[in-house]
């Protein structure tokens, strides 16, 4: 059994117990987490920390299969850009993908994370994957704006489908973004998430002009895909944003993680309200400065259930949720640190369906320990030198 203390436990659930006492198995199981009410005494073998210890943190978006696109990626150009970019570089068929993929799972340990929601369009981070400690939950990505394409597309989906199971990883379908998914393949989708109970993970209004191509067949967005594929030529709007405009496709039931939401507006957010009880709103700060130099306007996210990705080492400069947290607190200081840690470590842990196991100090759960260190105590923020230690 080990004994930790810090300046404050956070649980995982939205609480802060000043130097609370957190007792755990050997295997790193919590026995239980004790509030001292800020009145520690000394005991045996007690180990104490400055700082803030916390569960391990949920990265809810990632593509590991795009770390070998780490710094060949120009910032601030803007999402249609980021795409053509990552298309030119697809070629780059490097040797050592492998080991960027390992290297990217190492140091998302190091920073504390205990399981991530990936995308992937391929199998080449399976292997990764299945060598890691890290919980990893798939989400085999689809893409196809041409309905017609669609017997080829589920051929493919069923394939890599059966190169998880065999490693018995876990995974489900997911379609890429608003912008890049038929109606029929929406519906395979759906139908799929129906039976099997699975988490959609969409990429949502990441560009401005995301929402004029739905409104208006116009825009920076609609005229760079056109140039991909020219069956965009015959896109028609529908008139609305284009996040009611495919969740209308989506299943009502199924947990739905909404990637990016730098355009979303406060109408966009009634209306998904309206729609699911299930939606989780997953912010990914540091690659939309990457991207679009631009953030959400997270205050509109205040009381929404909010997750944390890191989006991949092509539009990241680090796999780091804390760094994540610490571009959120130094632009909105106005949102407490609790709701900042509860996003990162319990919301992530239910977007993926891994409350039970991890996200919180609860009897039996092996959650992971992290401390951070370097805290502003004064004003309870995060501080440029703020830094995650895995404790367990
Ligand atoms: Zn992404």
């Amino acid at each position: 059994m080990r004994k930790f203390s810090a300046n404050y436990i956070f649980d995982g659930l939205g609480n802060f117990y000043k130097n609370g006492i957190l007792k755990i198995d050997d295997d790193g199981s919590i026995i239980e987490l004790i509030d001292t009410n800020g009145n520690l005494v000394e005991e045996n073998k007690l180990e104490f920390y400055n700082g803030i210890i916390t569960p391990g943190f949920v990265n809810s978006h990632c593509h590991l299969e795009l770390s070998y696109l780490k710094n060949k990626i120009k910032e601030g150009t803007s999402l249609p850009n980021f795409i053509s970019s990552v298309l030119e570089n697809k070629h780059l068929n490097i040797e050592n993908a492998n080991l960027e993929m390992k290297n990217a799972d190492e140091q998302m340990k190091r920073e504390g994370i205990v399981a991530v929601g990936d995308i992937s369009n391929n199998s080449s981070s399976f292997q990764t994957k299945i060598n890691s400690k890290i919980k990893y939950h798939t989400f085999i990505e689809l893409i196809g704006i041409d309905a017609n394409d669609i017997d080829k597309i589920e051929i493919f989906a069923r394939n890599i489908k059966k190169e998880a199971q065999k490693l018995n990883l876990s995974n489900n379908y997911t379609p890429h973004a608003t912008y890049s998914v038929s109606e029929k393949l929406l519906k395979f989708i759906t139908d799929d998430a129906y039976k099997t109970n699975s988490i959609i993970s969409i990429h949502n209004q990441e560009t401005e002009s995301e929402n004029e191509m739905f409104l208006a067949a116009k825009g920076e967005l609609l005229k760079s895909l056109q140039k991909i594929n020219p069956y965009y030529k015959k896109f028609k709007p529908s008139l609305f944003n284009s996040l009611p405009s495919t969740m209308i496709n989506l299943p009502k039931c199924n947990k739905t993680l909404l990637v990016h939401n730098t355009f979303t507006s406060e109408k966009d957010i009634k209306w998904v309200n309206n729609y699911t009880k299930y939606a989780y709103w997953c912010l990914c700060p540091k690659s939309n400065l990457f991207i679009e130099n631009k953030l959400p306007n997270i205050n509109l996210f205040a009381n929404e259930k909010v997750c944390i990705g890191t989006d991949s080492l092509a539009s990241n400069t680090s796999l780091s949720i804390l760094e994540e947290l610490k571009t959120i607190n130094f632009t909105f200081p106005n949102i407490d640190l609790v709701i900042l840690l509860k996003w990162a470590t319990y919301n992530g842990a239910e977007a993926l369906n891994l409350q039970d196991k991890i996200g919180s100090f609860e009897k039996g759960k092996i959650p992971g320990i992290n401390l951070i260190e370097n805290i502003n105590f004064t004003d309870m923020a995060f501080n440029e030198q703020s830094r995650v230690k895995v404790l367990f």
